[in-house]
């Protein structure tokens, strides 16, 4: 498998190139639209044929580069049941499985931060988490029907139930942060776990209320990242 974290500073947003090596499929994991030229470069250089743009959630922090990649390439873009993209060429499911040659992409259904989010389980072995699950932290819940009590369950329920060695790409850092593993984040995330008493749990409502006071700036492009998003990264009123 070839697996490639791709970062935009400008957003702090973690693009994944994932591909199958010997049938030289490939799919775009939260690919940002100012990044466009830069991912297809490097598509085009390792001899790859981009089958999927797949975005975890529809963002408000970024626009996303599906769209613009969909012209350029004969791309798929998917986006998460019940997202509200209606240009979306296809939806997936909770539970269901996307096939890039060899390698399952396993949609696990995560929302909180927005309503309609998806973890994807790439190869059994990592986790891409989206604005869910981050490296010591969590996404914001406290708009685009984001809820913390749902936040908090997915994590503790789906998210760390994982296996201890499986690991963890987050879609933003805001450190410097690349990788952890679930056991790591089992032990020392502060959003979930009281970490002066390791393998116990934070309080759900202490959770809640920690998340509802984080009293967080909205993102600078919310206001066109969003409706943008809706129409798979097409800027209102731009020709293309
Ligand atoms: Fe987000």
């Amino acid at each position: 498998m070839l697996f490639r974290q791709l970062f935009d500073y400008d957003t702090w947003t973690y693009t994944y190139l994932i591909a199958d090596e010997s049938t030289k499929e490939a799919v775009l994991v939260d690919p940002v639209l100012e990044k466009v030229e830069r991912d297809r470069q490097l598509i085009a250089e390792l001899g790859l044929t981009l089958r999927y743009g797949l975005e975890t959630h529809i963002h408000a922090d970024h626009i996303t580069g599906t769209g613009k990649l969909r012209e350029l390439t004969d791309c798929v873009g998917v986006v998460p049941e019940n997202a509200e993209a209606a240009c979306a060429d296809r939806h997936i499911k909770d539970g269901e499985t996307l096939q890039i040659g060899s390698i399952p992409i396993k949609a696990i259904a995560t929302p909180g931060h927005t309503d309609s989010h998806m973890a994807f389980l790439v190869n059994n072995d990592r986790v891409l988490t989206g604005d869910a699950l981050f490296i010591r932290g969590c996404g914001r819940t406290d708009f685009q029907s984001g809820d913390p009590g749902t936040m908090y369950d997915v994590i503790t329920q789906k998210i760390f139930t994982l296996p201890d060695e499986t690991l963890v790409y987050p879609g933003h850092d805001y450190r410097g942060h690349t990788v952890s593993t679930i056991g790591e984040e089992k032990r020392w995330n502060p959003r979930f776990v009281n970490v002066d008493s390791p393998g116990t749990l934070r309080d759900r409502n202490s959770f809640i209320e920690l998340m509802n006071n984080l009293n967080l700036p909205d993102p600078k492009k919310i206001m066109e990242a969003v409706p943008a998003n809706q129409q798979c990264g097409q800027t209102v009123g731009a020709s293309q």
